[in-house]
């Protein structure tokens, strides 16, 4: 599949904790969800991600 207009995906951005919210620049190669919060330890999930769209939805309620 190609990558489109490479909005959301690509180098660059950065990676959030759904827990605590701690960001870490996003390593390419790297799914942030294989990543772990360096604070608290959980998944991390991509910034501006459409899960952490549905992240930022739940908060706002
Ligand atoms: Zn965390």
């Amino acid at each position: 599949m190609p990558m489109g207009r490479g909005h959301n995906m690509g180098s660059g951005g950065s990676c959030i904790c759904p827990k605590c919210g701690a960001k870490a620049p996003h390593q390419s190669g790297t799914p942030c969800q294989k990543m772990a919060c360096p604070k608290c330890g959980a998944k991390m999930l991509r910034e501006d991600s459409e899960h952490h769209e549905l992240l930022k939805r739940k908060r706002k309620k």
